[in-house]
């Protein structure tokens, strides 16, 4: 039986009023909750997670680090920086950055690798665009995306490591994946893991989460799914009400 989790991705929101609120309710209404909760501030607001959260079961994690170990590198926020700042979890490979910023599967999977290599625990998004969709190439996209990491990592760096499978056409549109829809895809990551060699117990033990316009009302049906791990969750982690919902909804 894998636990399940549930990961908040805050994205560019958030100010410290805003959170000391939303974590303080978390606080409080996560006493009963049986899955794994996780919070992804944007960086300069981990501090302040982390001194919030000392002593809670909720953990957090960054949105982003860099491929670079440190040194001249502007901007960037490498992977010892988080584990100074005691994260558990880092998102590599979120179809914004792919998007936006222009990050290919192999800078993610060098991510990903450098994370791990820290003591991270990368959660690797993966996810086809609607064109790809409806060209039928889900598989072929979500496939290509986990080899670029299978190539440099091998299948036993899933061990620890979370995968999320997000359709970038279900990502903030309101327009999630069926329950049936994000099954296929995660029953066929799954299988893909296992057809490596060695890699059939890790199939089994990856959390697999899925996420794109996860809410109170569609959690419970999207979890239910036998591989269906648990949520990222944008939009609607910045609620408490809602996340907490969505939490509850994960056991
Ligand atoms: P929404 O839940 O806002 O669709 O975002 C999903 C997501 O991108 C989480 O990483």
């Amino acid at each position: 039986m894998r636990q399940k989790l549930v990961a908040g991705n805050w994205k560019m929101n958030g100010s410290i009023k805003a959170n000391q609120q939303l974590l303080e309710s978390l606080k409080q209404g996560i006493t009963d909750i049986r899955a794994d909760i996780a919070v992804c501030p944007p960086f300069p607001y981990l501090q302040q997670v982390q001194a919030l959260l000392q002593g809670s079961h909720i953990r957090y994690g960054a949105q982003n680090v860099s491929h670079e170990a440190d040194g001249a590198f502007t901007g960037e926020v490498s992977a010892a920086m988080l584990v100074d700042l005691a994260c558990t979890y880092v998102l590599v490979g979120h179809s914004e950055r792919r998007a936006l910023y222009a990050e290919t599967d192999e800078r993610v999977a060098e991510k990903f690798v450098v994370a791990q290599k820290a003591g991270l625990i990368p959660v690797l998004c993966v996810g086809e665009s609607l064109h790809e969709r409806e060209t039928g190439e889900t598989e072929k996209i979500v496939k290509r995306q986990l080899d670029a990491v299978l190539t440099v990592a091998g299948v036993d760096a899933f061990r620890r490591a979370v995968i999320a499978y997000e359709p970038v056409w279900a990502i903030g549109t309101g327009k999630t994946a069926s329950p049936e829809q994000a099954q296929a895809v995660h029953a066929f990551i799954r299988q893909h893991l296992a057809s490596q060699t060695a890699g059939a117990s890790v199939a089994q033990t990856v959390q697999i989460l899925y996420g794109g316009s996860v809410k109170a009302n569609n959690a419970t049906e999207l979890f239910a799914m036998p591989d269906i791990d648990g949520g990222l969750i944008g939009g609607a982690s910045l609620k408490a009400d809602e996340f907490l919902a969505i939490c509850q909804a994960a056991h």
